[in-house]
């Protein structure tokens, strides 16, 4: 797919431009509510890391997928509800949303009883929106060290900069914040301001549009029959 191709191409030139090895920035292809015919044509491409942002959407595409495409490596980059965490443990290899103590303990005690956890993320509202999820970056230290006293493998920051904004003082801080707890892993970066991104220091980038193309946001999520 020419989407793709493009972006991976533009994200190793951003590598380079900043002395960044090529291929070191993990890029999650951001498929939510995208038909399936754009999904499969990026896995012929042989695009393995998918972001999604919905447990249930993401349970019933990517269930039957990977028993035809091995390798699938998923990212959950949307709010997690407490009562969807444990489908959310079984699914994800990796979790960028972890906001909250209490979600830290219900991940931590699922991870326990199955004997496995996803990595995780924890996100900052580095823009204080009050209709963002992400902790507040007061609370980040303390939320970091919490998740870890609960053996969480904590392994980054995550943040979406506020719409309309220079994201590049939102990168900053969060990486500044990621420093002082000794974390190396950055996701931040989509479609518009992945290499911005880059330049700061992201690990990994979300980048759904422009891979994929427009979403279809008036679509009913996923036609049931009938
Ligand atoms: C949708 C989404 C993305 C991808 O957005 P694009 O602008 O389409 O690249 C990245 N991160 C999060 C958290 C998202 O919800």
């Amino acid at each position: 797919m020419q989407g793709l191709r493009t972006i991976r191409s533009r994200l190793r030139e951003a590598e380079t431009r900043v002395g960044r090895a090529p291929n070191s920035v993990t890029l999650i292809a951001v498929s939510k509510t995208q038909p399936e015919d754009r999904v499969r044509a990026v896995l012929q491409d042989g695009q393995r890391v998918f972001g999604e942002n919905r447990v249930q959407e993401a349970q019933s595409r990517w269930t039957p997928l990977r028993e035809e495409v091995g390798g699938i490596d998923l990212h959950l980059i949307g709010p997690l509800q407490t009562n969807k965490a444990r489908a959310a443990v079984e699914l994800f290899g990796t979790i960028h949303t972890l906001d909250r103590p209490r979600l830290a303990e219900t991940l931590a005690r699922l991870a326990q009883e199955r004997g496995a956890s996803p990595e995780v993320f924890v996100q900052v509202n580095t823009g204080r929106e009050v209709q963002k999820a992400g902790c507040p970056p007061e609370e980040a230290d303390a939320l970091v060290a919490r998740s870890r006293e609960l053996g969480l493998p904590v392994v980054g920051l995550m943040c979406i900069p506020p719409d309309g904004e220079d994201p590049v003082p939102h990168f900053r801080l969060l990486r500044e914040i990621a420093g002082r707890n000794g974390l190396s892993g950055l996701s931040m970066g989509m479609s518009g301001d992945f290499e911005e991104a880059v330049a700061e220091g992201a690990t990994h980038v979300r980048v759904g549009s422009a891979i994929f193309g427009a979403r279809d946001v008036s679509a009913p999520p996923v036609a049931t029959g009938a």
